[in-house]
């Protein structure tokens, strides 16, 4: 039998689903018998263990699907939330990351996995992903109102922009170009702050703050977080001198109010790699880092992926 990356987390059985199924997000599927029994039993294949790392967590945050007993196995996919996971090979088994987005609602996130075992039966696993309030402070700004009220040709152009941040966000490169802990992209005097606080801007309600904000000198080396590609470079009306890297499946890390960028598109740059500097072009009131995180759809806490269960 083999042992797990997390060999201490308890398997429990399939029969005693449900309640444990979701308390522990941990599921064992068993093999179901051939309908007629061969005279000598073959050997049973391993059994897939289905294992959420976190068990539980908050809006936006990120958990590692991992799949185990999957020696032979093929088409490992599934789902979170109803959005697709992106199995990579780890180790003996697959994992995966999953988003949760900092809107999501509280409650259970059903989750599935399927996959084809070595011997070729079709296998599924189900379960439900607790999500808990994160309780994100609602902070109240007051902007000269040129900053906040934007004139008709800024709103086209920020529309603009939001619609080529999600378009890229959709595109999953297969190729996982990431690897191990992610790292903070400033040195700053203070750690990052302000994810998922909703502003409420001259009496309106805003969108929730997707990133956070390190506060640094201008002209201080911004970093990548991790491996990846820069996927896009931009001039926006909110975000500023911008850097999109993708590394890979689904996610990416986003550098804005950029005074200085040192990378081009299409570059491969490395994890500590410099990509530019901090600044504070775009809408933003002084300089510092917005450093913010994509997975898929979801909006996630940047700083969840420094300490990622993954070790390679
Ligand atoms: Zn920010």
């Amino acid at each position: 039998m083999r042992v797990s990356r997390a060999g201490k987390r308890k398997i429990f059985p399939m029969d005693r689903r449900s309640a444990l199924l979701v308390t522990l997000a941990s599921v064992l599927l068993t093999h179901l018998p051939a309908a007629a029994a061969p005279a000598a039993p073959a050997p049973a294949p391993p059994s897939v263990q289905v294992r959420l790392v976190p068990a539980t967590v908050r809006q936006g945050d990120t958990v590692v699907v991992f799949v185990a007993g999957t020696r032979g196995a093929r088409d490992v996919e599934g789902s979170l939330g109803g959005h697709h996971l992106a199995f990579f090979p780890y180790g003996a088994e697959y994992a995966a990351l999953a988003g949760v987005d900092l809107e999501t609602k509280p409650g259970k996130l059903p989750w599935r996995i399927g996959l084809v075992d070595s011997a070729g039966t079709p296998r599924k696993a189900a379960g439900a992903l607790t999500v808990k309030a994160a309780g994100f402070p609602v902070q109240r700004l007051t902007l000269p109102g040129k900053m906040v009220d934007l004139d008709p040709e800024a709103e086209r152009r920020a529309a603009n922009e939001a619609v080529r941040m999600r378009a890229l966000y959709d595109t999953v490169t297969p190729e996982r170009l990431w690897r191990g802990s992610f790292t903070r992209p400033v040195a700053s005097r203070k750690p990052g702050e302000g994810f998922g606080s909703r502003r409420i801007i001259n009496g309106q309600p805003r969108m929730p703050h997707s990133g956070i904000d390190y506060s640094a000198d201008r002209g201080t080396p911004v970093v990548a977080s991790n491996r990846g590609r820069v996927a896009l470079l931009g001039e926006f009306f909110f975000a500023g001198r911008l850097v999109a890297l993708d590394h890979g499946l689904g996610l990416y890390t986003l550098y804005f109010h950029l005074d200085g960028v040192s990378v081009t598109e299409g570059q491969v740059v490395e994890r500590g790699q410099t990509v530019g500097t901090v600044g504070t072009t775009g809408r933003s009131t002084g300089p510092h880092l917005h450093f913010a995180a994509q997975l898929g759809p979801a909006r996630i806490n940047p700083p969840e992926l420094f300490a990622l269960p993954v070790r390679d």
